[in-house]
């Protein structure tokens, strides 16, 4: 069998199949009809609304910045595990123009895997709120610095792509914030939404919303409905993960949801067994769910095609396509091969995708 690497060259991760995937995928395309469903989701255009910028660059990109390898780290024992693992790759940013530099290597991606449409989450308070307690001994940096630094790399990428593709950002405060966390955080961010800093080649803001990412909390969320309340005084979006982990029970899920309406629902999937799903936007992203373990059965048990079934509003997206080893042609593969969905399949929750994009509505 040849490796998908050898058809798409431009695909740059070293694809992991990890063996709880291993029915899904394959190191390379199992037979004709499948490489032209690779060859076909690879070429279209596509629109992607659940992926986080650090953790979609290519390998060299922090090998360039710290002189050392930091690639796939599949197979992961839990979630825990993926966070240490997440906080190991950020090590490598040590100074803020760094977040620039993140910022154009993944736009470039974007352009390279034909994504034009595309709103990535960021945490950039992890190197800076967070450092200290994370990662002793690195710098802080300034999170004002990341943001300004990180949109700037965007907007000098979108240049750079000719135009080709438009990306937005999610800044994902984090769910074990305090109220002083968040405090640090507004003040960073009120003054930046709508200065120029923010602003695309067309004037558009590039920061469009704001995430709670991190180890779910269903139980802060009553704390978060006020503590999140100026953040969206000044027009920003909320994209919250929520219904993910497997320590969430499908009341706490409905609950979280409930209490913070959220504009888009990351993951979504744990209220399944109750029958309860987000009824707006989710961002689906079934093989970051299988390969941390969040869904510990096999993709064939993965609420996803009780979603589609139900015709929910629900896109396919990657997560953290880096350290999962993963990429989105890959997770259409992996449905198609699970479930038998096929261009059908890929055109209504691509449509979906385009409908879920917070910057256009
Ligand atoms: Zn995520």
């Amino acid at each position: 069998m040849q490796s998908w690497l050898d058809y798409f060259p431009h695909w740059h991760e070293p694809v992991s199949v990890h063996p709880v995937v291993a029915d899904v995928l394959s190191l390379g395309p199992r037979d004709e009809a499948e490489l032209d469903f690779a060859r076909f989701v690879d070429a279209a255009p596509k629109t992607e609304v659940h992926v986080h910028a650090e953790a979609a660059v290519a390998p060299s990109f922090y090998a360039g910045l710290a002189g050392q390898p930091a690639g796939p780290a599949a197979p992961f024992s839990d979630f825990g595990d993926f966070l240490r693992r997440w906080m190991r790759n950020l090590g490598h940013l040590r100074e803020a123009a760094d977040y620039a530099r993140l910022g154009r290597a993944f736009v470039a991606d974007r352009a390279a895997r034909r994504i034009v449409r595309c709103e990535c989450h960021l945490s950039p308070l992890d190197t800076s709120l967070y450092r200290a307690r994370a990662a002793p001994g690195l710098p802080e940096l300034p999170l004002a610095d990341n943001l300004r630094h990180f949109a700037a790399g965007l907007r000098d990428g979108m240049v750079a792509a000719g135009g080709q593709v438009r990306v937005r950002a999610v800044v994902d405060l984090v769910s074990v914030a305090t109220e002083d966390d968040l405090r640090a955080a507004y003040a960073a961010l009120a003054p930046f939404v709508d200065s120029t800093d923010n602003r695309d080649a067309n004037g558009e803001r590039i920061v469009v919303a704001i995430g709670l990412g991190g180890p779910e909390q269903p139980a802060r969320a009553a704390f978060f409905q006020t503590a999140l309340a100026p953040f969206r005084a000044l027009g920003l979006r909320l994209d919250l993960h929520s219904g993910e982990q497997l320590h969430v029970s499908p009341a706490e899920h409905a609950q979280a949801v409930a209490l913070l309406s959220p504009d888009r629902v990351g993951h979504g999937f744990r209220g399944a067994a109750d029958g309860f799903y987000f009824a707006g936007a989710i961002a689906a992203c079934p093989l970051s769910n299988v390969l941390l373990r969040c869904h510990p059965d096999s993709l064939a048990s993965h609420p996803i095609a009780d979603m589609y079934a139900r015709t929910l509003n629900v896109s396919i997206n990657t997560d953290d396509p880096l350290l999962l080893g993963t990429n989105l042609v890959l997770e259409y593969v992996a449905l198609r091969r699970c479930f038998g969905f096929d261009r059908d399949f890929f055109a209504a929750t691509q449509k979906n995708a385009e409908a879920q994009l917070l910057s256009l509505r």
